[in-house]
């Protein structure tokens, strides 16, 4: 079974992708910052991460930056509702750091479960 990490400071977020991921068959583990992601993804290995960008304590783009560093091949997706900076300059901004997909707030489930899929089928 493939395993997906999502990192977000909302309890919320990670509530509602987690029952989309697994009730569509994948494992799922769930982080509340940065480090603590970083923390599983060391203990775990996971496929692929779902990750926000803007989290107190260790921000989304300093934890793609990190997890890149640790797996060159492991598959990222970005996720930001923004914050002060428009988020599509903050998301343009992940793909450059190695995300291969991102996407804003409100999260569209089924554009996000087919890049997941896209990226976890070999
Ligand atoms: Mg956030």
């Amino acid at each position: 079974m493939k395993k997906i990490l999502i990192i977000d400071d909302e309890a919320l977020i990670r509530k509602m992708l987690g029952k989309l991921f697994e009730k569509n068959g994948y494992e799922v583990l769930a982080a509340h910052n940065g480090n603590q992601g970083i923390q599983l993804f060391k203990d775990h290995d996971p496929d692929l991460v779902v990750t926000d960008l803007i989290m107190p304590e260790k921000e989304g783009m300093e934890t793609i930056r990190d997890i890149r560093k640790l797996n060159p091949e492991v598959k990222i997706i970005a996720i930001s509702g923004g914050g002060v900076v428009d988020p599509e300059l903050y998301l343009t901004l992940a793909r450059k750091f190695g995300a291969q997909y991102s996407f804003s707030k409100p999260i569209d489930n089924e554009k996000l479960l087919l890049a997941v899929k896209a990226l976890l089928t070999p």
